[in-house]
């Protein structure tokens, strides 16, 4: 066994490969960019080598850079990962080349699989069914409309090159067909840097059925399959094993044809090989067809781990140092269900935009494998993947591991950034998911319903509000309460009209559309009117987080333009919401022009800067540093006009 290995690669998936490494007693070496300075994984590791710029070209990958820093710390193989350099032949030989181990297939495997069009010819070669289509050399127009008039409609076109689902297009009418034709070519040239496509009988009611294989470059076995039909775009959001629905001669004839991919090009490591199968009339040994392979470890590889027990990483680094296949197909048996859902900083409402963001808390309940390369207080950065964390939930049966994985994304706390979580809850409350009744049109079909934000309930605002004014915070450091009855104060959260009044320490009575709610603050969460309910969150950059099945998150309005608005009046500067003074920078008699910093609030976590309206001389400074103010509190008064 190696002594040392490289991991060339970030995130969880460097910090998932030097786990077990680690349990195996081999020192990690991690690479690093400069954006990833901070980062998880290059704590995690033994040793750390810096290789360049947060661009993934500039550093991971630069396969230059990262042989030289196996070759400088002694690692003897590297392990690539998902993604950047781990498909890619050229890096395969280059590592070879310097003496090392590439901790995967060969390069040659890899390049036989690496265009769609090559490794479908190849796999009909090999007795694999493949989807019916046209996968030939003519890329002229009319040529391959005339295939996909021979095919049928609807059909898909596919980039060879093609991976993560760009340069794919459905086109259901022949009418459609060039455009779709030249919108995929362009947008394949420019993805990479090939333009040549393969059209295919689209299937209708399509499932994603893939099969894991491993090999030690002559014999291969199967750990049975994944379900990743639950896809956003041809993007995989939740992934599961065993299938719903699979039967015996099915898993059997699917591993089979598999395990014929895998030694058709004398795979060894772990590896994929995709199939799309027909789900419109159950699963049935002819309606399945080989897509591609993907000769890597994949993202959802730790489904598999959990149904099978065994740990993939062990095997490909057993494997890559020379030993044969760990074990025999007959000893690899399914113990459960398992799912995984992966968690991102997106922006559902906005149609799943990439969001960045300091996670200002971050937690996973204990009873689920949360893979993950952040924690408190690491950015989501725009250079990577913004992909927050995987959760794997197992159970004896589907309906076990499926209410373990709806409950494990309930208790995940994130704050900070916006995310998919609310999401992949509704999704795991989806009846059709629920019974199993899976296709890759689920999502799409159901979006609207999936991706819905109800209003928020009276409570929610009421913890919402609660939390904006550090009621949970045993210090008190909220100073709004009197003896002599509640004041109440406005808090400018979502341009709501919402008024919390203290009550008591850690108790709190909050005004929302006619309602009063009483809250109070206890070490388990926020108790609201009575109910039993604890209701968890978090507060930071001005934004409140609230934690639970359905995540919210509540923005501060902008207090600054609310008290312009509300036109507080140019000589006297007030405290827009309830804060703690942190800084005043004039004293009185000094003269200021327009838009002069005045002082600083900290309010809900952010500091909030009040400048001067007009110029003028300052009459009177009314707070110091350190003063806790209530919304409306007058700071700095200006001389008036003469
Ligand atoms: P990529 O390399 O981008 O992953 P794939 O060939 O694996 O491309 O296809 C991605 C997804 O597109 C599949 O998971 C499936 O949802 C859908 N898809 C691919 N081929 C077909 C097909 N012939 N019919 C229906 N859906 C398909
Ligand atoms: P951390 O949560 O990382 O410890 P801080 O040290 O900034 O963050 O927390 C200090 C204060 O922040 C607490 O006293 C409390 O007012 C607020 N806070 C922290 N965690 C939470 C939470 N889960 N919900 C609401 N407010 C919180
Ligand atoms: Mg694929």
């Amino acid at each position: 066994m190696f002594d040392k290995i490289l991991i060339a690669n970030r995130g969880e998936i460097a910090c998932r490969v030097m786990r077990t490494a680690r349990d195996l007693g081999i020192r990690t070496v991690a690479v690093f960019s400069e954006a990833d300075t901070q980062s998880l994984h290059r704590a995690f590791a033994d040793e750390a080598v810096l290789i360049g710029g947060p661009a993934p070209r500039d550093s991971y990958l630069r396969s230059d850079a990262i042989i030289e820093a196996a070759l400088a710390s002694g690692a003897q193989a590297i392990h690539p990962g998902y993604g950047f350099l781990s498909e890619n032949p050229d890096f395969v030989e280059a590592v070879t080349a310097a003496g090392l181990v590439f901790i995967g297939p060969s390069a040659q495997a890899i390049r036989a699989m690496g265009l769609k069009d090559a490794a479908k010819a190849l796999m009909q070669d090999a007795g694999v069914p493949v989807v019916p289509g046209y996968h030939g050399a003519n890329q002229d127009a009319e040529h391959l409309a005339g295939a996909a008039d021979a095919i049928g409609y609807p059909v898909l076109i596919k980039a060879v090159a093609g991976g993560g689902g760009k340069g794919m297009r459905l086109v259901e009418h022949p009418a459609q067909f060039m455009d779709a034709l030249a919108s995929a070519k362009g947008e394949a040239a420019t993805a990479f840097g090939n333009d040549a496509v393969l059209i295919e009988k689209f299937i209708t009611k399509p499932r994603h059925i893939e099969v894991q294989v491993f090999g030690d470059g002559v014999e291969a076995v199967h750990l049975f399959e994944r379900d990743c039909s639950l896809q956003r775009r041809h993007q995989k959001v939740i992934e599961e094993a065993p299938a719903p629905g699979m039967t015996t001669e099915m898993r059997a004839a699917m591993g089979q044809a598999a395990v014929r991919a895998a030694r058709a090009i004398g795979y060894k490591g772990a590896g994929t090989v995709e199939f799309i199968v027909d789900g419109s009339r159950g699963l049935r040994l002819d309606g399945f067809w080989f897509m591609e392979m993907n000769t890597r470890l994949q993202v959802e590889h730790p489904v598999t781990e959990a149904i099978t027990g065994v740990d993939l990483v062990e095997w490909q680094l057993r494997v890559a140092a020379g030993e044969g296949l760990p074990c025999r197909q007959d000893a690899i048996s399914i113990r459960g269900h398992a799912f995984e859902a992966r968690l991102y900083a997106e922006d559902v409402p906005a149609g799943f935009l990439p969001a960045t963001g300091r996670l200002a808390h971050l937690r996973f309940p204990d009873f689920a494998r949360a893979d993950t390369g952040v924690q408190t207080g690491d950015t989501i950065s725009p250079w990577y993947d913004p992909m927050i964390a995987k959760l794997v939930t197992h159970g004896p049966t589907r309906e076990i591991a499926l209410q373990r994985l709806e409950r494990a994304l309930a208790e995940t706390d994130v704050a900070g950034t916006v995310t998919n979580l609310a999401f992949l809850g509704a999704l795991t409350r989806h009846g059709g998911f629920r019974a199993g009744d899976v296709d890759t049109g689920v999502i799409a079909r159901d979006l609207e319903a999936l991706v819905a934000e109800p209003e928020l309930a009276p409570w929610e605002w009421a913890a919402a509000a609660a939390l904006a004014v550090g009621l949970d915070n045993i210090r008190g450091t909220f100073a709004g309460f009197s003896t002599a009855g509640p004041i109440w104060q406005q808090v400018p959260l979502a341009d709501a009209d919402l008024r919390v009044a203290v009550t008591g320490p850690r108790r709190a009575l909050v005004a929302i559309a006619g309602q009063e709610l009483a809250v109070e603050a206890t070490d388990a969460g926020l108790r609201i009117a009575g109910a039993p309910a604890l209701v968890r969150g978090h507060v930071a950059q001005g934004q409140v987080s609230l934690f639970g099945p359905v995540p919210r998150v509540v923005t501060l309005a902008d207090p600054l333009a609310r008290a312009a608005a509300s036109g507080a009046g140019a000589d006297v500067v007030l405290a827009p919401m309830p804060g703690l003074v942190k800084a005043i920078f004039v004293v009185p008699g000094e003269q200021v022009s327009e838009g002069a910093r005045l002082a600083v609030l900290e309010a809900m976590k952010m500091e909030h800067t009040l400048v001067a309206a007009r110029s003028g001389r300052i009459a009177e400074v009314l707070a110091g540093p350190g003063a806790q103010v209530e919304a409306g509190a007058a700071l700095v008064r200006l001389e008036e006009d003469a």
